[in-house]
């Protein structure tokens, strides 16, 4: 990188005042200098900016002429480019690797979950920017494990909260009984008995999955979920469903997953209604729907070499692209969903985004013709298409937005003092194309720079 070599005549100069006994210590100060800054706030980019950095705090942000630079600070000259919060994704899965096929994924690699698969889930997260993440379902003792191991430093990732099992009314098919991914509700009783069990696992969210679960049921467990302080991910496509989840509770910064999916064109009056003044956030996970198709547009993404760095273990991606190039993709069920009901699914977003409804970016990376390496700023390119949000408008949902959701607002999402330093660095300008995202030249998660 350009600006290490500026770091080098500092450190020489910080050794030779250590050599001549000056009394005061080294700052420990890290200084981010000629930064085009994004703060995540929503406000106008500021150009020549400084970012102190101070172990893993940031320690103050403002104009070359407002900060004064402790004289020992290492400096880090980014050279003009574009510096902005690092990335938070309110919807990812740890499991799964962007495979087409669930079924034959968790037959064959159920037991390589901790040894390859979760790792390079995280480590791909991070590379692109990714610095806090919500996993919104997988196998309960597995993702305990992850996130313990991420804490403690043992394992490279983004900051991880999760959900845990989904809940159902049914167990998910493709995964064996030893893989507990979900946990069955019988009834409202049961639901309530299991997000408590849940929240004193230590769970951070609670995820409800498919349309079988009772208004009754999901009013309950909505209820428990926000008597402990947790909010709520609803996966929900239909738009009926939709209206019941509504009604049963669902409240501010709680989500509503793959919200537009089906092939309605607009959600009736009631339900934009409930969204909006309930301040219930939308989290679309847009690109989820249309990785297969890009994939049949372009096969090779197949070969993309980010995609192959993050997944060491090579058998793993060979068959990650097997999965591909040995299928009829027009006849996979996730490209038939998404060509029938893509305008229903954008007609549907644009309406409650003119409506007022907030949204999250959540691109549930790891899901078939979906990897972790682009997920996120596929997400953030398709929100404007879709919506017409203004870029400045996406960046801050997929930062300081996404922060609220995870009840984190305070220690990510925007670059403030006091703040985690989770920074990214990007050789480009997002706000002239958010296609920009995908140029990440550096990444730091708690001032510590990922390899
Ligand atoms: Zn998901």
């Amino acid at each position: 990188m350009v600006w290490r070599s500026v770091i080098g005549g500092v450190m020489a100069a910080g050794a030779m005042a250590l050599a001549s006994c000056v009394s005061t210590p080294p700052s420990d100060i890290v200084v981010i200098t000629d930064a085009r800054i994004i703060d995540g706030l929503g406000g106008a980019p500021m150009d020549d900016g400084v970012i102190l950095i101070q172990d893993d705090r940031i320690l103050a942000v403002g104009g070359a002429d407002e900060i004064s630079v402790p004289a020992d600070a290492e400096i880090i000259d980014v050279d003009g480019k574009t510096v902005m919060p690092g990335l938070v994704d309110v919807h990812v899965h740890f499991d799964i690797l962007g495979h087409a096929n669930y079924g034959h994924w968790f037959g064959t690699y159920e037991d390589r979950m901790r040894s390859d698969i979760m790792p390079s889930a995280a480590q791909a997260m991070l590379r692109a920017g990714v610095t806090s993440v919500r996993d919104l379902g997988a196998d309960v003792d597995n993702i305990f494990w992850l996130r313990d191991e991420i804490e403690a430093g043992r394992l490279p990732g983004p900051r991880t909260f999760i959900a845990g099992p989904f809940l159902r009314k049914t167990p998910t098919s493709f995964v064996s009984t030893d893989y507990v991914d979900t946990w069955v509700i019988e009834s409202p009783e049961v639901g309530r008995e299991k997000v408590r069990r849940l929240i004193d696992m230590g769970v951070d969210v609670i995820k409800t999955q498919d349309e079988a679960l009772s208004k009754a049921e999901l009013a309950a467990i909505y209820d428990e979920a926000h008597k402990g302080g947790l909010r709520v991910a609803s996966h929900i496509y239909a738009a009926d469903a939709v209206e019941t989840a509504l009604e049963a509770g669902l409240g501010p910064y709680d989500t509503i997953e793959h919200i537009g999916v089906n092939q309605d064109q607009n959600y009736n009056q009631n339900v934009v209604s409930l969204i909006v003044e309930n301040r219930v956030a939308m989290a679309p996970t847009i690109i989820a729907l249309e990785g297969v198709k890009m994939i049949i547009n372009d096969p090779a993404l197949l070969e993309d070499e980010a995609w192959r760095r993050d997944i060491p273990a090579e058998d793993l991606y060979a068959d990650i692209q097997r999965s591909y190039r040995e299928t009829d993709l027009s006849q996979h069920a996730i490209f038939i969903r998404s060509e029938a009901d893509r305008m229903g699914r954008f007609s549907k977003l644009k309406h409650l985004y003119d409506n007022g409804a907030i949204f999250a970016i959540s691109s549930d990376s790891g899901t078939r013709g979906n990897p972790h390496h682009n997920a996120m700023w596929r997400e953030m390119v398709l929100t404007e298409q879709v919506t017409g949000m203004p870029r400045m408008g996406v960046i801050v949902a997929a930062t300081a937005v996404n922060a609220k959701i995870l009840g984190a607002e305070d220690e990510i999402g925007t670059l403030e003092p006091g703040k985690y330093a989770d920074i990214i660095i990007i050789d480009g300008d997002p706000l002239e194309d958010l296609a920009a995202m995908s140029q990440i030249v550096a990444v730091y998660k708690g001032g510590a720079l990922v390899e």
